[in-house]
């Protein structure tokens, strides 16, 4: 594959030979605390992003967050036809405070805090495979990163850039952190959330029992029969997350509330279980109640496309050249990259740093796994610059 004027193990020494800087690095990154509803936390880490990305010559567009942080925007021409979009969220789910409690340490092969792996590291990954890339000279396909502030509450103000960039683009590359084990992620399931609400009539308990129709009863019944959903379909999860009603034990309740969400890689799967839902709901076990639900999907899945395959395997190769096994894992969480896949471009998604624990105190990314994933992104990057890896046949 002709990557010209990429060289892969030069720019693996210069990522070697720069590690120490890159740790500093990502000292400084994870030394602010950015958890999605502080946004004066994730505007300072969009700071130094903003910055990095100007010495890089790149041309930056901010667009200010009304409720969150600001969405960042790094774009370069290119030399070919080819273009990719890089994804990386700022934001972490840590609330304020956490960086003075939880300082960045080593441990080992770790750096363990708060937001390393997720995704500080891949954040910060970009711009030095980014950095590699333009010292070289290489070809380059159209780069377009995007830095988004909200990822960690699903995307609420930036799902939207992230589609339509998306679209534009001949494939997307996310910088979630790789799995435990090395793997990328090449499928995720997609999510519904639906609320349930039940209506029955009250009645005193002792008095006139009978007369009462219990909303809590009628949910009950559906409650178990969702769960039954499980494992019904391929791949599905059923889970309800939340119930309530009624309110004293004398009195028949004439009101409940559940709030589910069903999991799927497959949108077919997924529509197949909202519709035996949506049955539950329209027949109620209990006469003389009545029950509604709201949908909203909240993610569409990221299916195993023909291009994601593709693009997998192109990584596979380079990851290849650099002593790397890697790995393809598909899973039930969800991210940017469902939203990108949705937008039917070729989606790869877990190329940050390898890392794990995310989302709790002990979150830590492995350091020697920064050159090569760093180093397998650059050339990843430097491989989309040429045309014929575009894919004919969109997701
Ligand atoms: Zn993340």
């Amino acid at each position: 594959m002709n990557t010209a004027g990429f060289d892969l193990r030069r720019a693996s020494d210069t990522l070697q030979a720069g590690l120490p800087q890159y740790l500093a690095d990502l000292r400084s990154l994870v030394g602010i605390d950015s958890g999605t509803f502080d946004k004066e936390g994730v505007n300072r880490v969009v700071d130094i992003l903003e910055r990095w990305y100007r010495e890089l010559g790149a041309t930056v567009e901010r667009q200010p967050g009304d409720v969150y942080g600001d969405v960042l925007t790094a774009s370069f021409q290119g030399t070919g036809p080819g273009s990719v979009l890089l994804i990386g969220h700022t934001d972490t789910v840590y609330p304020l405070g956490t960086v003075e409690a939880c300082r960045m340490r080593a441990d080992g092969d770790q750096v363990i805090g708060p937001g390393t792996a997720d995704m500080k590291a891949g954040d910060l990954s970009i711009v030095y495979a980014l950095r590699g890339l333009l010292d070289q000279g290489a070809d380059l396909p159209k780069i377009v990163v995007l830095h988004n502030p909200d990822e960690e509450i699903g995307s609420p103000s930036s799902k939207e850039v992230v589609a339509s960039l998306s679209s534009d683009a001949d494939a997307v590359l996310v910088l979630e952190p790789g799995r435990e084990n090395g793997d990328v992620v090449v499928a995720r399931k997609g999510i519904m959330d639906i609320q349930i609400w039940a209506e029955g009539r009250s009645a005193h308990a002792g008095v006139n029992h009978d007369q009462g129709r219990s909303a809590v009863l009628a949910l009950a019944h559906l409650v178990t029969a969702a769960e039954g959903l499980n494992g019904s379909l391929p791949d599905l999860t059923v889970n309800v997350g939340r119930i309530e009603g009624g309110d004293r034990p004398n009195v028949v309740p004439d009101r409940a509330y559940a709030r589910l969400e069903i999991r799927a890689f497959d949108r077919d799967v997924l529509e197949g279980a909202l519709d035996r839902i949506r049955r539950l709901v329209e027949t109620p076990s209990v006469e003389g109640t009545r029950m509604r639900m709201q949908v909203s999907v909240e993610h569409w899945p990221m299916h195993r496309s023909e291009g994601g395959e593709r693009l997998y395997q192109l990584a596979r190769g380079i990851a290849g050249r650099l002593g790397l096994d890697l790995g393809a894992t598909a899973t039930g969480g969800a991210s940017d990259g469902n939203t990108a896949a949705a937008a039917g471009r070729p989606v790869l998604d877990g190329l940050g740093p390898v890392g794990g624990r995310a989302h709790s105190p002990d979150e830590y990314v492995v350091v020697s796994s920064v050159v090569p994933r760093t180093a397998l992104l650059a050339g990843l990057i430097a491989a989309l610059a040429h045309p014929d890896l575009r894919d004919p046949h969109p997701a």
